[in-house]
């Protein structure tokens, strides 16, 4: 699709690549809503988006809660007066071996790595089957085709993203046009790692970060592509990985 006047709600919005994908679909003039909860980095991006001549909308919100996400639609449809399409970007990587039982940081990826795609997914279904079409794109991981040290819950939560994606595409893209992809990235320069807690963890991920690693833009390029197709298309997965990446 063209991207003109398209409103596209971005999670994670505030750094890494809700940010980039934000700003590059911004610049073929999509309508972006860029939704996290720091207001004060939203604000820094609207701005520089708004510099190039943009027209983004921020909506704070944290995605586990069904009523942000039920706020930051409707806040869309208020002033775009319709949804085309939901990335459900916002991750969390507290990575930690299991017998560690850091159940606590095991709760949050799961609210917010797999309910919080269920929630975004909530929210805009009614308004996309109302107007017989639109696009989720989901950011799964390439956590989502193999385990990493310290990754058993990440891996999961992942897997969870990209199968949900699917069961999503076979229910809707045929019945009302709603297309739905799985993005997969390998290891991407972000803030994801400042998460992690564990520092049997932390050492793995500094031998991670002398590979080169993609960069959020990449992401945003392969996002980009996706929501370019014709609706005919419907693009399942992109699972992408640095070159140096085993
Ligand atoms: P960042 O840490 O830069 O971005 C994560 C984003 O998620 C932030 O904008 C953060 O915003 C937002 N977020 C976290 N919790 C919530 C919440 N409860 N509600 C709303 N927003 C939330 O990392 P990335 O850009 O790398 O991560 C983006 C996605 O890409 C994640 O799903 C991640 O799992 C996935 N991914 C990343 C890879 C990588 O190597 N970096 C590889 C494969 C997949 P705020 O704190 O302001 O709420």
């Amino acid at each position: 699709m063209d991207l003109k006047d398209k409103a596209i709600i971005i999670t994670g919005a505030s750094s890494g690549i809700g940010e980039a994908t934000a700003k590059k679909l911004a610049k073929d003039g999509a309508l972006v809503v860029l939704m996290a909860r720091r207001e004060e980095k939203l604000n820094d991006i609207k701005q520089a988006i708004e510099k190039e001549g943009g027209t983004p909308l921020v909506v704070t919100g944290d995605v586990t809660k069904k009523k942000d996400f039920d706020h930051v639609v409707s806040q869309t449809i208020e002033n775009y007066g319709k949804v085309d399409a939901l990335i459900n970007n916002a991750g969390l990587m507290p990575l930690s071996f299991v017998e560690k039982l850091k159940t606590e940081e095991w709760d949050k990826m799961v609210d917010v790595n797999i309910k919080g795609v269920f929630n975004g997914v909530a929210a805009v279904l009614p308004k996309m089957k109302e107007n017989k079409g639109g696009h989720i794109i989901n950011i799964s991981s390439m956590a989502a085709h193999r385990y990493f040290p310290g990754g058993a819950v990440y891996c999961a939560t992942k897997a969870a993203v990209k199968m949900f994606s699917e069961g999503l595409r076979q229910e809707l893209a045929p019945k009302y046009g709603i297309n739905v992809t799985s993005i997969e990235p390998g290891a991407v320069a972000t803030e994801l790692t400042d998460t992690i807690t564990d520092e049997d963890i932390k050492e793995n991920i500094k031998k991670m970060q002398e590979m080169t690693t993609l960069e959020a833009e990449d992401i945003a390029n392969a996002i980009h592509y996706t929501l370019l197709q014709p609706s005919r298309v419907n693009i399942n997965d992109i699972y992408l990985v640095p070159s140096e990446q085993q």
